[in-house]
């Protein structure tokens, strides 16, 4: 069997574990440090926005601290966007809250404005005010990021972006994750950069992320002994964690860059093959770092379903993944209110996420396209 082409694999830059020995030589082997403090304003320069950076243990660590400051809890609503990774919803569950869940629009696969603006007229008319509205930019594409805060202005609702895939990529020249009252970064292991596992919350104030950074950590009063006001989580990111990330930081320009090749060798491959469509940025103002590519394959135009092209790829070991399961669809949220015509869910049957590392090389490609060219000759 060749060896297996992963969808998206950690890609090491090199001086990852120059920052590790450093940590190691000085002791700093503990959830802060130089390396915790490094990786945050290597993050708050790439985003160059005056923004500060919270480095979290993971990014559904930093949606849950997000949500809980803008005043999540018990009972409340929390519109978020149902075609997304279980991540993005879970903590609305942790605050005991309730999601409501919305469709999404057919050039970006992300929340439809027009399905915002409806869910949040009845949940009005419901007699209940959602608390906040969590966005995702899918797969590294920005969502209709002008039409969405629009909408969240107008009904003075914080919003919070799921930046988790998004790193690097933007809408109108502003980086995604920096629009909203919060932004969520992920390195997990998957990610366009790791570091093991790790996130962190985007801030606009010094004050909001010393809250996070409070939140975070336990949440100690300024007392010699320990003393608590608050509910804390153990939520920072190791010492460790963050000399990866430090590692990673060099190099996250050129993973863009490959990974937008990546998406730019299936547009090729695909340029010749009728029924389908490779997510694409709609226009300019749109710029994706293409985490991942996806497609769409209308099957009746095709000859071939989406079924049938992962189980083609298994069969030679390369990893491809259906699009995510929209959540209003899951066991686990069943009986949550939605609000959309089902866009998502067509998505879903009809989409596959294609190996997109950055570290994958010419006879990897060379296997992805002789396999696929093979499954729609047929
Ligand atoms: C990966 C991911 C998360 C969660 O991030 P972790 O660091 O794995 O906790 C949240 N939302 C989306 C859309 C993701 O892809």
């Amino acid at each position: 069997m060749s060896d297996k082409i992963w969808l998206s694999s950690p890609h090491m830059g090199g001086n990852e574990l120059r920052y590790i020995h450093e940590a190691f030589e000085n002791n700093w082997v503990a959830p802060l440090g130089p390396n915790v403090n490094g990786f945050e304003t290597d993050l708050e320069n790439f985003l160059d926005s005056d923004v500060k950076v919270a480095a979290l243990s993971a990014g559904t660590a930093a949606l849950h601290l997000a949500l809980i400051e803008c005043g999540v809890t018990y009972g409340d609503e929390v519109i978020c966007q149902s075609m997304t990774f279980s991540a993005s919803a879970n903590p609305i569950a942790y605050q005991g809250a309730i999601p409501v869940f919305v469709d999404s629009e057919k050039e970006t696969w992300n929340m439809c404005p027009i399905a915002l603006k409806e869910a949040l007229i009845d949940r009005l008319r419901k007699g209940k005010k959602p608390k906040a509205i969590i966005v995702v930019h899918l797969y590294g594409m920005p969502a209709k990021m002008d039409q969405i805060l629009a909408v969240a202005d107008e009904f003075d609702i914080p919003l919070i972006e799921d930046a988790a895939e998004a790193l690097g990529s933007s809408y109108k020249g502003k980086h995604c994750g920096t629009f909203g009252r919060f932004g969520v970064l992920s390195f997990n292991g998957n990610k366009i950069i790791t570091t093991s596992g790790g996130g962190a919350l985007v801030c606009h104030t010094e004050e909001d992320k010393e809250k996070i950074v409070f939140l975070s950590t336990q949440a100690r009063d300024n007392a010699p002994h320990y003393q608590h006001s608050h509910i804390g989580f153990n939520y920072r990111m190791s010492n460790i964690c963050a000399g990866i990330g430090r590692g990673q930081m060099e190099v996250l320009d050129t993973r863009i860059e490959a990974r937008r090749a990546m998406k730019r060798f299936y547009m090729e491959l695909f340029s010749g093959i009728s029924g389908v469509n490779v997510l694409t940025e709609p226009n300019q103002d749109f710029y994706s770092n293409h985490w991942l590519t996806a497609i769409t394959i209308d099957s009746a135009k095709a000859n071939v379903s989406r079924e049938d092209l992962r189980l083609a790829l298994l069969e030679d070991n390369i990893e491809s993944r259906p699009l995510w399961k929209p959540m209003h669809l899951q066991p686990v949220f069943a009986n949550t209110p939605y609000y959309g015509e089902n866009i998502a869910e067509e998505l879903f049957n009809d989409g596959l996420c294609l190996p997109s590392g950055s570290n994958l090389i010419d006879t990897d490609k060379y296997r992805i396209r002789n396999k696929i060219e093979n499954v729609f000759a047929k």
